[in-house]
């Protein structure tokens, strides 16, 4: 079977894992959490970035940082993953949904400001599949409604909007280190900020609600409970792993664009005859080439072709259940204006292997077996 996703393991992750262990420095904040986070500041810009233990708790942090209360509202897509959602659950807010657009997936920037009431305190735009949302019209909207922009950057590691990268387009950026991701540590994340006024406090709240970190630098004699906080610092160990793949980030998008970019052309002559569509990227826009997916007739011709792919030998996912039709969306978010394309869009969708090392024979066997089921 060629699996949907094989977590890259290219270089150095043992070696520096067993360094971590001989500094006897395995807790969290060390030397290799220290060069990840040099390396986003030197590859992604922004004020500062820490590491988290996952996007998830960046997500949770930024919902934090933005004071996000009871009864507060915040704007994003139907079609994401659910951390996108319950960071802001969590504080109380109710999370409002607007619909996407079928070329990129992304939420559609022309039906925020419709959703906008009194209560909006943030937005929070999903970067799909590495290909970025449009941020200019979303932060003219956010300056002008006095909201907070958050980006959920867990699949756009080195994506770009206008030559710009993804994570530091808006106030917040959270990225992802999971194993299905990019560049992976297992279970990890990144919070960037792009100004300085959220650094002090998230330094806090990431440490327990302490100024341990404070303390660390030896800016002050002893550390203390200030505010409340969590435990998101991830472990030297990780981190660790994390550096390695970080030190070889060119080389494993490379490698997943030289896939995505076969499958593309490989499926080119199937989008012409009409029987399936393709990612659309934007021409100001690059992607990272974190997911190629194809888009089915129908519901009903995907569940044929997972099943056809699957007595091929190759497995295929899909993903996601719109967050509104959900049990906990139901009670937690609004869909505002009508779900034309997040439900429909989101049935046909289908992703293919990849990842990095995926090899050409492989990559032919599944463009083949795609080819056969559409042309017999
Ligand atoms: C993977 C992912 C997350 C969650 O990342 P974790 O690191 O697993 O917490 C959040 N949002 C999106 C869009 C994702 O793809």
């Amino acid at each position: 079977m060629i699996p949907f996703n094989i977590p890259p393991f290219v270089g150095k992750e043992l070696e520096y894992i067993e360094k971590a262990i001989a500094y006897r420095k395995i807790s969290g904040d060390g030397e290799f959490t220290a060069k990840c986070s040099a390396w986003f500041d030197e590859k992604i810009g922004g004020e500062k970035t820490l590491l988290t233990t996952s996007c998830t708790h960046a997500l949770d942090m930024a919902a934090i940082l933005c004071d996000i209360e009871q009864g507060d509202e915040v704007i994003m897509p139907s079609y994401t993953f659910v951390s996108t959602a319950n960071a802001f659950v969590l504080r109380g807010a109710k999370i409002i949904l607007v619909d996407i657009r079928p070329d990129t997936m992304n939420m559609d920037e022309n039906l925020i400001e419709a959703a906008i009431t009194n209560k909006t305190k943030a937005v929070v735009p999903v970067h799909y599949a590495g290909v970025s949302c449009e941020m200019d019209t979303i932060n003219d909207i956010a300056k002008k409604h006095n909201l907070f922009v958050i980006e959920d950057a867990a699949q756009a590691l080195t994506s770009k909007y206008k030559g710009k990268n993804c994570g530091v387009l808006g106030d917040f950026g959270c990225f992802s280190f999971h194993e299905t991701k990019n560049i992976s540590c297992g279970e990890g994340g990144a919070l960037v900020m792009t100004g300085k006024e959220h650094v002090e406090r998230a330094e806090i709240i990431r440490e327990k609600g302490t100024n341990r970190s404070k303390f660390f630098r030896g800016e002050i004699d002893k550390y203390s409970w200030v505010d409340f906080g969590s435990s998101y610092l991830p472990s030297e160990l990780n981190a660790a792993y994390l550096l390695a793949q970080l030190e070889l980030a060119d080389s494993i998008m490379k490698d997943r664009m030289a896939s995505w970019n076969y499958y593309n052309e490989a499926l080119t002559f199937l989008k012409k005859k009409g029987v399936l569509e393709l990612p659309h990227i934007p021409s100001h826009l690059e992607h990272n080439a974190h997911m190629f997916y194809i888009k089915a007739e129908n519901l009903a011709v995907r569940t044929k072709l997972i099943s056809h792919l699957k007595e091929k030998g190759v497995y295929s996912v899909f993903h996601y259940i719109p967050l509104h039709t959900a049990v906990a969306g139901e009670k937690y978010s609004v869909f505002h204006g009508e779900d034309i394309y997040t439900t429909a869009e989101s049935e046909r969708l289908l992703r293919l292997p990849l990842y990095y090392g995926l090899t050409n024979t492989d990559r032919e066997h599944i463009v083949n077996s795609l080819c056969e089921f559409y042309t017999g």
